[in-house]
């Protein structure tokens, strides 16, 4: 045996990109065809009607760019805000932090909320600030749905209701890239106006496609929104692609894959896909909890069915674990990043996977964990997950029979 060879499967645990179904693989194993043919709205149409289910709208737009969700916070931004405009940031993580980074390299004014790390939005600041803000200068409030970074999930329909509470115009941009299509996103009821999301995370597909969902009080706003921008002009997408079409060559397999993708999803249904997120992530935290970890989310209400984040005792390195459960394990978990570099690894538990799955990586992570010196029973964490793990399945059997 060659010393490189893995044999078996990765087993693919960072938060993204995340496991592709073999459906979805074999669907982007597809000739090129024609963009420009009389056919291709045929494959592109539908997709934005079923798109806008996942984002839970009727009345929003919803675009798609040729690249990853980075894009898609770059167009939401440039399109409906001009340079020099204030906006509030909740920042509490590595993504909701590179959001305000990118936002400032557009000349935008950015005002930082900072969070503790391993809390998220909060909405009394935030209708605080709003209220102070008379002269309505803010133009937009910027959450990060859920912060891959910490495993913290922020509660955006409190924060629509302390916009509204401080009748405050801003526009609200949510990042919903690690939880749309895995965690209850509601664009409609919560008054989101810019949503956005990428392909490789709860839908199942490789980096790629950035999308975003617009309100009509977004749309409105494009007639300010003259930070530079060009290629991720959210106007020439609408005009092209109200007839099926694309101002410029569209990524085709992505799109045949998310096609499939979408398929995977109303198979299942949304709502269940949901639930097998909360369940897989409950197993989850109960094998943290065997282990005597602490989660970097400091209370059940930030609590994250994408991702969890595991604090690593005081004088290991969480990077160390990481590095052993890929060399000896062959198995990715995600890396701390900045602020919690070292001092946790992450475990992304969204996408195409189920309990046995999961029940692979808590495996591999305790055992990564003793090799680095940290002291914990091995199967204790997959003891834990199992039983939470059939206690939620007999729950199920149960509500099944009584229906
Ligand atoms: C992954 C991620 C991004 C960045 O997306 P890319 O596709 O890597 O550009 C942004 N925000 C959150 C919350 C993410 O998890």
């Amino acid at each position: 045996m060659s010393a490189t060879r893995k044999p078996g499967r990765n087993f693919l645990f960072v938060p993204g990109p995340t496991n592709i179904p073999d459906r979805v693989l074999r669907a982007m194993h597809i000739a090129m065809e024609d963009h420009r043919s009389s056919d291709f709205p045929k494959l592109s149409l539908p997709l934005y009607e079923r798109l806008k289910k996942i984002f839970k709208t009727k009345e929003g737009q919803v675009v798609i760019f040729p690249s990853s969700g980075t894009g898609a916070w770059e167009a939401a931004l440039t399109n409906t805000l001009a340079s020099g405009n204030k906006v509030l940031i909740a920042r509490f993580g590595q993504f909701s932090h590179l959001w305000g980074e990118l936002a400032k390299r557009h000349g935008l004014d950015v005002i930082v909320q900072d969070e503790e790390w391993g809390t998220g939005a909060n909405p009394e600041r935030i209708e605080e600030a709003l209220r102070a803000d008379k002269g309505h200068e803010i133009k937009g409030v910027l959450v990060v749905h859920n912060e891959t970074a910490t495993g913290v999930t922020s509660n955006v329909a409190a924060v629509r209701r302390a916009m509204d509470a401080a009748k405050h115009p801003a526009l609200l941009y949510v990042d919903g890239v690690s939880s749309i299509g895995s965690i209850d996103f509601r664009f409609d009821d919560w008054g989101v106006d810019l949503a956005i999301t990428g392909s490789q995370k709860g839908l199942m597909l490789p980096a790629g496609l950035g999308i975003v969902c617009a309100s009509k009080k977004a749309l409105a706003a494009m007639k300010d929104g003259n930070c530079r921008h060009a290629y991720f002009d959210l106007a020439d997408q609408i005009k092209a692609n109200a007839t099926g079409y694309f101002p410029y060559t569209p990524a085709l397999p992505m799109l045949h894959g998310l096609r499939e993708a979408l398929n995977i999803i109303d198979e299942e249904g949304l709502e269940n896909v949901f639930a097998r997120h909360h369940h897989l992530a409950s197993g989850a935290r109960a094998a943290v909890e065997a282990w005597g970890l602490k989660l970097c989310a400091k209370e059940p209400k930030w609590h994250s069915d994408t991702v969890t984040a595991i604090m690593v005792p005081a004088g290991f390195n969480g990077a160390d674990v990481i590095d052993v459960a890929y060399r000896r394990y062959n198995l990715a978990l995600g890396a701390g990043l900045s602020q919690v570099a070292g001092k946790l690894f992450r475990i992304g538990h969204l996408g195409d996977l189920n309990e046995l799955m999961l029940l692979g990586a808590i495996a591999g992570a305790e055992m990564a964990m003793r090799d680095t010196g940290i002291e914990v029973e091995l199967g204790s964490g997959v003891a834990a997950a199992q039983a939470e793990f059939r206690d939620g399945m007999q729950a199920k059997i149960k509500q099944v029979a009584a229906e």
